[in-house]
């Protein structure tokens, strides 16, 4: 057993874990995992694997009972973004989309607003989470998209660029900032688009170096109605519900990115054992050794890191944003890392794409530049250590 082998058998999920852990193993490696490439190379967007994976009834492990879903553990979840993304990371981000965008709903949702649209998403629904907006990036705070009230409804008008499912979602978690709140902070407002609303319109899908089957939409707001039945809290909740979402969609992000970093290290532990160069195996070499030495241990400590984050979650601890900013920090520099040294191992046919090498390398960037660059993440890990005077 190798030291990854022993981590993994050191989990303990209960029978009914490992049974939904075994399914999306076997879907991600007969299904997922020999589309993959296919759908990277015709950008078009999965929807045999989201099927498959709703066929798992995979998006009710995160919705509670009472609407639909059968949940489980924070970390079952994990698991499988991680397993999924090994097998495919454009169709790992989707589905972990799905939480990151409800995750809110579930937490700060009415009993009305949570019995009306969570049934959508434990069916199978896509979800999506608009906060990024041209000029509105890593200070998201600076977003201009304005929520005007008007008798029962809300009028939106603005946009949002770089949207991951925000072309087929059923649901977008959109932030915007309240009319006649005057503090820019105080007025950032939450609430929830459904599909098909008069006035939201998809402007254009991007086309990028990695993640290429996972959609990525600018969309606009133009008098779009919204019901007021749709306002997550109460008008200026919008930044509190922004924070604590962030907090457990960055462990996700994660996992995200350790479903690469795993792919790499397969990929490279693979060729570089069969691999024969000057009448020896490429792993043979003791510089090698020193590398992959390396690139293991780091690997296991961020996934045992990204346990002890889960475990926070798990126990209702309140304050775990800087533990979650880690996790995500350490696990895409590692992903990016891991996906570089891959290529690197297989020499020139790293570069072609025969090998999934290059692909994991141009699905591994975007994992350091979203839900916080990782400089936003130094800074706030670091600053915490700053005395307050
Ligand atoms: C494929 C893809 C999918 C995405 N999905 C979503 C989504 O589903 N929902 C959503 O809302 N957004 C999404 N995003 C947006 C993503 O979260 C932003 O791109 C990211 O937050 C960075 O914002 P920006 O691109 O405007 O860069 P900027 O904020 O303009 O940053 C430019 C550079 O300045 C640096 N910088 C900025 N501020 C600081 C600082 N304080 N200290 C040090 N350096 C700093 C950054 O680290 C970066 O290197 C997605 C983006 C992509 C590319």
């Amino acid at each position: 057993m190798s030291l990854i082998d022993r981590l993994d058998a050191s989990r303990a999920w209960s029978e009914d874990e490992r049974l939904v852990l075994e399914q999306v193993r076997r879907v991600a490696n007969d299904i997922i995992a020999p589309n993959a490439a296919r759908f990277d190379a015709s950008g078009e967007f999965p929807w045999e694997n989201v099927r498959a994976l709703n066929a798992l009834g995979l998006n009710g492990i995160f919705v509670p009972e009472e609407y639909g879903g059968s949940p489980m553990r924070y970390r079952v979840y994990l698991e499988c973004v991680r397993m999924i993304s090994q097998a495919c990371a454009a169709t790992g981000i989707i589905y972990a989309t799905n939480f990151h965008g409800m995750k809110p709903l579930i937490d700060f949702g009415s009993e009305e607003q949570k019995q009306r649209l969570l049934p959508v998403i434990a069916d199978g629904g896509l979800g999506s989470l608009a906060i990024t907006e041209p000029t509105a990036g890593s200070d998201a705070t600076g977003m201009r998209t304005s929520f005007r009230e008007n008798d029962e409804h809300i009028i939106l008008n603005g946009g949002k660029t770089f949207i991951t499912s925000g072309d087929v979602a059923d649901l977008l978690l959109v932030f915007g900032k309240w009319e006649g709140i005057a503090e820019p902070k105080a007025a950032i407002s939450a609430l929830i688009l459904e599909k098909g609303t008069p006035g939201f319109e998809v402007v254009r899908l991007e086309d990028k170096l990695g993640h290429r089957a996972s959609s990525t939409a600018q969309i606009a707001f133009t008098d779009c109605r919204v019901p007021r039945a749709n306002l997550l809290r109460n008008p200026g909740d919008g930044l509190r519900i922004l924070f604590a979402s962030l907090n457990k969609s960055r462990p996700s992000i994660a996992a995200h990115a350790l479903g690469i970093a795993r792919a790499a290290f397969a990929d490279m532990i693979g060729y570089t054992n069969e691999r024969t160069q000057s009448g020896r195996r490429v792993i043979d070499f003791q510089g090698n050794q020193f590398l992959i030495a390396d690139l293991a241990s780091e690997l296991v400590l961020v996934e045992s890191w990204l346990d002890h984050v889960a475990g926070l979650v798990e126990s209702g601890a309140a304050d775990f944003g800087i533990e979650a900013s880690v996790a995500k920090m350490r696990a895409s520099d590692l992903a990016m890392r891991m996906a570089l040294e891959c290529v690197q191992m297989h020499g020139g046919y790293g570069y072609v794409k025969d090998f999934r090498a290059e692909r994991l390398m141009r699905d591994a960037k975007i994992t350091q530049i979203w839900e916080g660059t990782n400089q936003v993440h130094r800074q706030l890990i670091g600053r915490s250590f700053a005395a307050r005077n």
